[in-house]
């Protein structure tokens, strides 16, 4: 049981793309007052992170962070070409848990929900499923 719903995302070659309004809402339209939110998305080479959303940098460095940490290197051997791509979402993870209490997400002040795309540009996916308990 539960409510559940998918969003889309156009995403460039790489990018920080800010989903909280999007679960906000569903979770508003989920009608749920006290539970929990799952936010999805049913991709290998995206995550799904929550980070900072004042400075709209720190989303920024945390690609750029993530390129020099985790680079593509000729010894791969995935003939797609973007391991360094499955790593990445693998490293931060596809989904998050978050508590819901009187109908919102409990964020903290400076986090903000993000939909990390490392191989588009693609048309991607994410879902929200909120539970009551
Ligand atoms: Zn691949």
């Amino acid at each position: 049981m539960g409510f559940i719903k998918e969003y889309t995302v156009q995403t460039k070659t790489e990018g920080a793309y800010n989903i909280t309004k999007k679960i906000s809402e569903a979770i508003a339209e989920s009608g749920v007052d006290d539970g929990i939110a799952l936010v999805f998305c049913p991709h290998t080479t995206a995550s799904i992170t929550i980070t900072e959303n004042t400075d709209e940098h720190v989303t920024q460095d945390m690609l750029l962070g993530l390129k020099k940490s985790l680079p593509d290197r000729e010894e791969y051997t995935h003939a797609e070409g973007n391991s360094f791509a499955h790593i990445k979402s693998s490293v931060l993870g596809c989904s998050l848990v978050l508590p819901v209490a009187g109908g919102w997400p409990m964020l903290g002040p400076w986090q903000n929900i993000f939909f990390l795309e490392f191989d588009g540009p693609r048309e991607r996916r994410f879902q929200v499923k909120v539970i009551e308990c």
